[in-house]
């Protein structure tokens, strides 16, 4: 019997360390994806906005005294925009540094979350234009515990990824309500929509839907950033197609903390 269990024993151990080594040679594969998507991303987008301020400013300092006020005005704002944009994803880049490890200690305190959308829609309006922004949002939601900062990024996000991949022209909604013990957010858009194959993977890191990379200048860490903020506040974030129409839904929903026990924190 002691040996035939033994043999068991043995047998299970050898299973399990089968299954190790797969599962290592499966995150090895997945690290080694990542990395090589890291490289090709940072090298896209640390040198396409790098060279354009190195080429802009030596136009300006060869050029500049011979050339009409608004030429060089318009050359400043290009290095102005190119620095931004490289400002912008290095913030990304260690925001995702910091979701990747545990190191994001949200800073959560009672807010209602339309002040947040307020504030987020102030910051996005240079990214979303022309566009018409609709905003149904009852006046009575319930407190939420969040950290304002993450969470206004978050907003902001989805609304440069809802002006990014729509028409000028059209029409940007954001919604809140209470449903059940949650509160949902949502971010609606009239653009092409997500394909549904994409709907979970939009959230991984550089990852962009089909030929994306070469319309709209992206770095395919917005949603996954998005989906770090919110989980370490202890929400949830999904994308999914409206049923209406073309166009591209994403929903936070956050849990509604104890309102009394949100007002005694505060204090
Ligand atoms: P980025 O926009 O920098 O590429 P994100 O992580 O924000 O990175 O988005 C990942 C991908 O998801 C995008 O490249 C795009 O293909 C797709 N996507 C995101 N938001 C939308 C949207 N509102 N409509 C259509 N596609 C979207």
């Amino acid at each position: 019997l002691f040996d035939a269990l033994a043999d068991q024993a043995a047998l299970a151990i050898e299973r399990i360390q089968l299954v190790a080594d797969v599962d290592k040679a499966r995150l090895a594969a997945e690290a080694e994806k990542l990395r090589a998507a890291l490289l090709r991303s940072i090298s896209h987008d640390l040198r396409t906005p790098l060279s354009a301020i190195l080429g802009t400013a030596s136009a300006l300092r060869d050029f500049a005294p011979s050339m009409p006020e608004a030429d060089r005005a318009d050359l400043l704002a290009t290095v102005v925009d190119e620095a931004e944009r490289l400002n912008r994803f290095i913030a990304n880049l260690l925001d995702m540094t910091r979701i990747e490890a545990g190191a994001l200690e949200p800073n959560a305190s009672g807010h209602f979350v339309g002040d947040i959308v307020a504030t987020a829609l102030r910051r996005a309006a240079k990214v979303t234009g022309p566009r018409r922004i609709e905003i149904d949002m009852p006046g009575d939601l319930p407190m939420l515990r969040l950290d304002a900062v993450l969470f206004e990024q978050v907003l902001f996000n989805l609304l440069d990824n809802a002006a990014k991949y729509t028409p000028p022209a059209s029409t940007i909604g954001v919604r809140a309500w209470a449903e059940g013990a949650a509160v949902a957010i949502q971010v609606t858009d009239e653009g092409p929509g997500i394909p549904p194959d994409s709907l979970e993977r939009v959230f991984d890191s550089f990852y962009r839907v089909g030929k994306t990379d070469s319309v709209r200048a992206g770095t395919g860490l917005g949603l996954s950033i998005c989906r770090g903020f919110v989980e370490a506040m202890g929400g949830t974030i999904a994308a999914g197609n409206r049923t209406d129409r073309k166009g591209a839904v994403f929903t936070i929903r956050m849990p509604v903390p104890d309102q009394t026990q949100l007002l005694d924190e505060a204090t």
